[in-house]
């Protein structure tokens, strides 16, 4: 799959990549995992692989999945799709990069890896938001930057958890 584009890669995952879809999130990858979709409007498909095929095309997304048949069902009708064989979510991004699918291996604080949505960064003045949510660290307030979710208000901001992320990244090369 050659990839020149420099905008970054749409995708849509089945059920059981539910992690890789956090980590393409985090990634900066606008990433639609299946469980989220059931309900949306699919093209009044009922059945769920049919469904995701539908939606990758419909969506111009690349299908990652799991499922034998669910590939080869997604490339018969010309839908772009990567297999993914391994179970561990660090050798899935690994299998991604072999398939010359150009993922970015930087965290980027684009993307909320909840919920998909874009982040924004939180402005000088907004600290309010900061201290309605326990878990962001009062301590680090000030101290370093933060950003919001614009759809489910989730707070990030760099710390040990982003530097770890690199660590593991940094591997993959
Ligand atoms: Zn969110």
């Amino acid at each position: 799959m050659a990839t020149e584009e420099k905008e970054p890669l749409r995708f849509v995952t089945d059920r059981m990549l539910g992690k890789l879809s956090t980590w393409l999130r985090i990634l900066g990858h606008d990433t639609v995992y299946a469980a989220e979709i059931k309900g949306k409007s699919v093209g009044g498909e009922e059945d769920e692989d049919k469904a995701l095929v539908a939606f990758a095309e419909h969506e111009a997304r690349i299908l990652l999945t799991r499922d034998k048949n669910l590939a080869s069902s997604a490339s018969n009708k010309g839908a772009q799709c990567v297999q993914i064989k391994t179970e561990d979510v660090m050798e899935q991004l690994k299998e991604l990069l072999l398939h010359n699918v150009n993922i970015n291996l930087e965290p980027v604080p684009a993307r909320c890896s909840e919920c998909n949505a874009r982040i924004r960064k939180v402005e000088e003045g907004e600290e309010e938001i900061l201290k309605e949510k326990s878990y962001v660290p009062t301590s680090m307030v000030g101290k370093c930057d933060f950003w919001v979710c614009e759809g489910c208000g989730r707070i990030y901001w760099e710390g040990s958890h982003w530097r770890d992320m690199r660590e593991r990244l940094r591997q993959l090369r």
